[in-house]
């Protein structure tokens, strides 16, 4: 395990490639691997079986409850649970290969684990004292008890810390009152991860998280949610009333349950990538089947050239997701900690993937992609979500454009001897620190730029354009925070700006580190890794210029005008017969 504390990207917006830490692309740890394949197997074989049933549960809005005992004998439930407490023990790789499996044949399936396992009992896998996973593990393997995430509330969406539920300590219990919403598995749960305020009123109150049992009296859940998609999967309100928890209930320390909250959901990122990994696997199967098979203007239309381009785009798209995803993954499992904001692009990236694809797909399907008949539209339906929840992709892009300011606002305050975060101060005098001025020039010259050295030599003509790219991601961070400083909390443009050409450069570094594997993997099929790699460093690089050259040469103030004009008069202004 390393113990190496180094985030690639923020080390990347110092114009710093820390190939290390993504080169050799990583691999499923060995031991895993047999398991892993007998397992995807027999899901195969579990999920085969209910394709039909899966159209009947998403009209009817449920998953029936034999068919969860099912899931619950197959041992699904316990994936990443210990082997020590009864589970598979499935690491992140195989754990995200594993929900990629259940995502290719039900969302509303592979939602029903992944809430269980990437959010609703990660906090005792991450957070739990020894006597707390003895207690809960067991039966959370089994699925005897089905675990939910309890943190939005009416008031508190993305704004979680506004959350109003609180938790008063009185003696030796904690009396929990509040109002959860919109939380998955809420109503087939039995252990719920709950946020709450704690401390005195007119103290400041910090969160706190807790394990609630559903057998706790004041317990209680409303009806299940009618959605728009993943609608089999059980989704409700859960209501805490005076409920009455012992002390040893709470989950790590006493006023961290924000800290607590984060960590299960960064962790949990690369559960739902996988899942958008499997769809996009699946809906290129039934793409490629249909458009082989339809005829029109005596061709099958595959051999129509915007057919192609759709085709091709879906395969470009999966590889990178699929690439960026398990990158994450080998971050997680090497033991460095620092990977939110590499997590959180993944998040960002298969979600938006997973949409175009379903968008495309059903496209290529044509009127038959429209029709009930045919599990287009409920895919499109079911992936909408996921661009919602567990962070939308706006606060992500936020969280990982600031993320990445403060780092290097912090670095550069380090080399002014005063350690302030960007959220804190405004970077006093940065052009005045003769380290990163010279790191400025090197950068604006490219005379001795970034370097990514550990890539098979095959690569170098793209890896000289990423190398390109980390220079114009240097650039544009130093011209963002020249032009904004502390204010550019309030400057989403140039954020969301900020965060697509970081995600682009994550994404293309992760495609390359897995090709430059093939190659020296001998890999059969490398040519066709090398065409994807050319065809999405070909969009990466030129979207990454583009963004960078808007920093300055931009509409955003005219857009803002227009939505302002809008937002005021709350309709469209040219409404006339
Ligand atoms: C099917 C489903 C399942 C869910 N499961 C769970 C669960 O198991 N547990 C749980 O706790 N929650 C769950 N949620 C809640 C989900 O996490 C929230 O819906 C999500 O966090 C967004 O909150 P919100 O819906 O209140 O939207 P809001 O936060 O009100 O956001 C509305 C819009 O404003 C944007 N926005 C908000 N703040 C900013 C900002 N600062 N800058 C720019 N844009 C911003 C958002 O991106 C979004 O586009 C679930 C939701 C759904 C629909």
């Amino acid at each position: 395990m390393s113990d190496r504390h180094v985030s690639f990207m923020s080390a990347l917006c110092m114009g710093r490639i820390e190939e290390s830490l993504i080169v050799p692309f990583p691999q499923m740890p060995e031991g895993e691997r047999e398991t892993v394949s007998a397992v995807l197997e027999s899901i195969d074989d579990l999920l085969e079986g209910h394709a039909e049933d899966f159209r009947t549960w998403d009209r009817a809005g449920e998953l029936p409850a034999d068919f969860i005992d099912e899931l619950k004998e197959f041992g699904v439930f316990g994936l990443v649970i210990p082997e020590e407490h009864g589970g598979l023990g499935f690491g992140p790789t195989a754990y995200s290969r594993t929900l990629q499996q259940l995502g290719r044949h039900d969302a509303s399936v592979a939602v029903t684990i992944g809430a269980h396992s990437s959010i609703g009992m990660r906090g005792l896998l991450l957070f739990g004292t020894d006597e707390q996973k003895a207690r809960w593990m067991p039966t959370l393997a089994t699925g005897e008890q089905i675990a939910a995430f309890c943190l939005t509330e009416p008031g508190a969406g993305s704004d979680a810390a506004g959350l109003r539920t609180t938790a008063v300590r009185d003696g030796d219990e904690w009396v929990i009152n509040g109002n959860k919403l919109w939380i998955t598995n809420g109503g087939i749960a039995d252990f719920f991860t709950v946020f709450a305020k704690t401390g005195e009123p007119g103290e400041r109150r910090n969160i706190s998280a807790f394990v609630v049992t559903r057998d706790t009296p004041g317990v209680s859940v409303g009806p299940h949610e009618d959605k728009m998609g993943l609608r089999a999967s059980h989704t409700n309100a859960v209501y805490f009333d005076d409920v009455r928890v012992p002390a040893d209930h709470l989950l790590g320390e006493e006023g961290k349950g924000f800290k607590v909250a984060m960590q299960i959901l960064n962790s949990g990122r690369t559960g739902l990538g996988g899942g958008c990994v499997g769809g996009m696997k699946r809906l290129i199967e039934m793409a490629t089947a249909h458009a082989n098979g339809r005829e029109q203007f005596g061709r099958p239309i595959a051999d129509f050239g915007m057919m192609k381009q759709k085709i091709g785009q879906m395969v470009v798209d999966a590889y990178a997701a699929e690439s960026v995803v398990n990158v994450v993954n080998g971050l997680i499992e090497s033991g460095n900690h620092e990977y939110a904001v590499e997590a959180a692009i993944s998040k960002i990236f298969a979600t938006e993937a997973l949409w175009r694809t379903a968008d495309e797909a059903l496209q290529v399907s044509g009127g038959n992609g429209y029709m009930c008949e045919y599990p287009y539209e409920r895919i499109l339906r079911d992936a909408r979500i996921n661009r919602i929840f567990e962070g939308t992709n706006e606060v992500l892009r936020l969280f990982v454009a600031l993320t990445a300011m403060n780092d290097v606002g912090t670095q550069l305050t380090e080399l002014a001897s005063s350690v302030r975060g960007i959220f804190d101060d405004p970077i006093k005098g940065f052009g005045l620190m003769s380290d990163y001025a010279r790191k400025r020039v090197t950068l604006a010259s490219g005379v001795r730029g970034p370097t990514f050295t550990t890539l098979h030599a095959d690569l170098r003509p793209q890896a000289t354009q990423f190398e390109g790219g980390v220079r114009t991601l240097a650039r544009a961070v130093d011209r963002i925070l020249r032009k904004h400083g502390k204010h550019i909390i309030g400057k989403q443009f140039a954020s969301k700006r900020l965060a697509d050409i970081m995600i682009d450069l994550f994404v293309l570094a992760s495609v390359l580190s897995r090709v430059s594997h093939a190659i020296e993997a001998g890999e059969g099929d490398v040519a066709q890794q090398v065409h994807i790699l050319d065809v999405f460093c070909g969009q990466a690089i030129a979207r990454v210029e583009q963004n960078a050259a808007r920093i300055d040469d931009n509409d955003d103030e005219t857009l803002k005008a227009v939505a302002d004009h809008a937002l005021q008069l709350g309709r469209y202004a040219w409404d006339n017969v």
